[in-house]
Order: C-alpha cells, then structure tokens, then sequence
C-alpha cells in the first residue's frame, strides 16, 4: 500500500509521500525524480491536495522536517489516467475477430450489446468491469453504455464520480433488438439527463444508426441539463460512404457533403461535444470542428491495423487538430480497442506515429494525452489529471524499471516502463495500487 508518513514534528493535517515519482507537465515536458517528497494536505473528506512537490532534499528543508524520519516508497508513483472514449459493454467483445469497422459491429457487437437489456446480466457486468478500470489506473472518463436504461443505473451504481456516462440512441440501421423509436430515444435523452445531470452523456451513437430528430433531442437536454455529448465521427472511409448514402434521402440533409455537416445540421458541434476518432476529415470538416471548439478522442490502438488486433481504420492526424487548436486526447475505444489500459493506448500512439515519421509521437506527450488533457476534455483540469501543487493527488503506483539513477530523463524511464511489459495483455496487471483525490481504491496485494 502507498505509505503516507504523518508529520514527525506536529500533529497537522500534512502528510508526506517519499519514494520515485514521475510526472507530466506539458506534451513536452515530464519529470522524474528518484527520491521525490510530496506534501499532501488531507482534508475533512479524507481527500488529498498536493501542497508541495519535487526532490525530496528542497521539500523537506522547505517543510523542515527529517527526511530520515520518513518511510521511503519503492514503487514509482505517476499520474492516474482519464480515457475518454470507451464502451463498458463492448469488454467482451475486445479480443473479437476484426475484419472492419461495420462487420464488427453487426456480427459481434451489437449482438453483445443487445445483452444488456437484463438487469441481472448488466448488474455482474457493471461491478466487474469498474473494478477492472480501476485496476488498470483509469481514474475517470467518457463511456458510451448500450441502449438501455437498466444497463445503464448499474453502471453508475459502480463507476466512481468522475466516469461521464451515456446510454446510445440508435433509431435506424441496426437489428431490432438494440433499436429505439424516436419518441423512446427522444425521451429517454431527456430522462437520464435530468436524471444523472453532468455525470451523463447524451450520446447519439452515431449518424448512421441515430435519426436528426433523436440527435436534437440530445443537443436540447445537453443543453438544458448542463450534460456533455459524444458520438463518432470520421473512423472508416466505408462508413463516411454510407453515412452519406443514407443521408441524400433524409428530408432536409440531402444538400449535405459532409459527415461533420450533418452535426452540424443538428447543432452538435460546440465544446461540450467529444467526437471519437476523426481520421478521416477534409478541410471544410476541420474548420468546423475548430470554429465550434469541438473537442476530440482519438483512440490509437483501436484504430491501428488488424494484425495489430485494431480494427484497421487508420491513424489520427494530431498535428493537424494541433495546427487548427481543436483539443484532443486519447482514449482506449474499448472494444474496438483490444485492451482497457492506456499503457497499450501509449504504447500504440508512440509506435504508430513514429512509424509514420512524426517525432513529436513521445512517451512524454502520450503521457499529457492520457492524463491531463483527458481532465481538460472534461473540463476537470483546474485541479485534476496533474501531479503538481493545486491539485488532488491522482496517482498509480507501478514497478519501477531497474537502473532507473537521478538524473534520467522521464522519457527514458516511460519507455524502459513500457518496454518492462512482456505482453500486451500483461498491462492489465501492471499497476499496483490506484490511487483517487489522495484515497486508495485499488491496491493489487489485497486482491491477490
Ligand atoms: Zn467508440
């Protein structure tokens, strides 16, 4: 367990965390310090606020205490993560052949999903599964749920505060059984968005499967209950055909040349909207992304090729939503992505962009792109998703690779981290201890 020491000369508040730590500052910039002290001032719920931070020598002359007084961690302590696009009820299907994005969802998907209209079912699900995200050091984030209502109350029965959430509206192009009428996806927007306010997502699925009328109906309850919006957007240039296609027949869309336009149409775009994906956008579609300050997930290891088990849809152009300021950050896209921890979602994005030349692809910037800024997406980055003064104390604590001096780069250690993984699948065990606001909610020791 993560080892508070309690100040040795006075009975404050103040507690005090020794051992390795590393931590994000920028998509430029990490840190790492071999013997780091962090002050942590403990408040009357028990959380944690980060009071001072850095060598531990500085700190401790600063907070004159002993040093030799306090315990000293082994583990290494960084940053907790946010994903900020993934499916709770799609972890079943992960590890599902994949041969492209709509075979997928017709022949596994969406079958999986249909699943989740039994209490009973989604109730095992949910606490599974949120113990699992904890598990793997994702603290918060944006969760697209199924259809149904019920799966829905179970989920937020388990996902800690800072998990968003939204049941999808699909109204066409998808089997009966996952299917809603408008006026049922229309009223159901507006219940669960009076029902759990911020904490919910209206989340058209995707223009394809969700009708203009039930996206509207999302954009008037987002609005009216102070709720963010997801949907998908540009993942497969198969998909964009047949978003179109079906799109020249819809009374009013038939002008439309683009599948950002047709948010547009139904006044999605805007700041408090996340789009999942957007590989496959042409200028027109970045400018009205950018000028509505629309915001985006982009999910790596989903998207990478098929043998990389991806389902093969192409690479996001980061440099491009940077170059037109459109904030961005990634996410695991479970399950179109293979694996729930964003060690693989890092691993993936740094492999992949790297292989495509762009060297700003560091472990450093993948880092800021699954913590801080998936707290800014979620406009929690005022005092969430950093290791630095201000801020609540989110962390993992994870095995430090060996030969790690003072003195090393943060660069070096994240990549000896990730190269310390033997598998893919080992990153779901990596992480040993979990760590919200200054609370422990999952230690590895106590469930082994
Ligand atoms: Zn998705």
């Amino acid at each position: 367990m993560f080892s508070l020491n309690n100040n040795p000369a006075s009975s404050s508040s103040l507690k005090f965390y020794r051992g390795p730590v590393l931590r994000s500052l920028s998509d430029d910039f990490s840190e790492y310090f071999q013997d780091a002290l962090i002050v942590i001032q403990k408040n009357g719920d028990g959380a944690g606020l980060i009071k001072a931070i850095g060598d531990a020598h500085k700190v401790a002359q600063e907070f004159k205490v002993d040093l030799s007084s306090l315990k000293k961690n082994t583990d290494l302590l960084m940053p907790a993560f946010f994903d900020t696009h993934f499916h709770w009820v799609q972890d079943d299907v992960r590890q599902m052949p994949k041969v492209s994005l709509i075979e997928w969802l017709e022949r596994y998907t969406f079958p999986e999903e249909a699943k989740y209209s039994d209490r009973k079912f989604s109730s095992i699900k949910a606490k599974r599964f949120w113990q699992r995200i904890l598990s793997v050091g994702t603290i918060g984030g944006l969760c697209y749920s199924s259809i149904h209502e019920i799966a829905l109350e179970e989920a937020f029965k388990h996902a800690p505060e800072d998990f968003y959430i939204g049941n999808v509206l699909m109204t066409m192009n998808c089997p009966k059984e996952i299917r809603q009428s408008t006026d049922q996806a229309c009223a159901s927007v507006d219940n669960c968005a009076k029902r759990y306010k911020s904490r919910y997502v209206c989340s058209p699925r995707f223009a394809p499967t969700t009708c203009p009328e039930a996206m509207q109906a999302s954009v008037a309850a987002a609005a009216r209950h102070g709720c963010f919006q997801q949907t998908h957007l540009g993942e497969t240039k198969k998909e964009i055909d047949w978003v179109l296609d079906i799109y020249s027949e819809i009374e009013g869309f038939q002008a439309v040349k683009t599948y950002t336009e047709i948010y547009e149409r139904v006044k999605m775009l805007g700041p408090k909207t996340i789009f999942g994906h957007c590989i496959y956008l042409d200028e027109s579609e970045w400018k009205l992304l950018a000028d509505s300050g629309s915001r985006i997930a982009s999910c790596p290891s989903s998207n990478a090729p098929i043998e990389r088990l991806g389902i093969g849809s192409g690479l996001f152009d980061y440099e491009k939503a940077e170059e037109m300021k459109i904030p961005w950050s990634l996410a695991s896209d479970i399950g179109g992505g293979p694996f729930l921890s964003m060690f693989d979602v890092m691993r993936s994005f740094v492999e992949q962009n790297k292989e495509a030349g762009r060297n700003t692809a560091t472990f450093t910037k993948a880092l800021h792109r699954c913590t801080y800024k998936g707290a800014e997406l979620m406009n929690l980055s005022a005092d969430r998703g950093m290791l630095k003064v201000g801020y609540y104390l989110d962390a993992i604590r994870v095995p430090i690779p060996p030969a790690m001096p003072a003195g090393v780069s943060a660069e070096t250690v994240l990549e000896a981290l990730i190269c310390l993984l033997p598998s893919r699948e080992s990153t779901d065990t990596f992480v040993n201890e979990t760590i919200i606001r200054g609370k422990s909610c999952f230690r590895k020791e106590a469930v082994a």
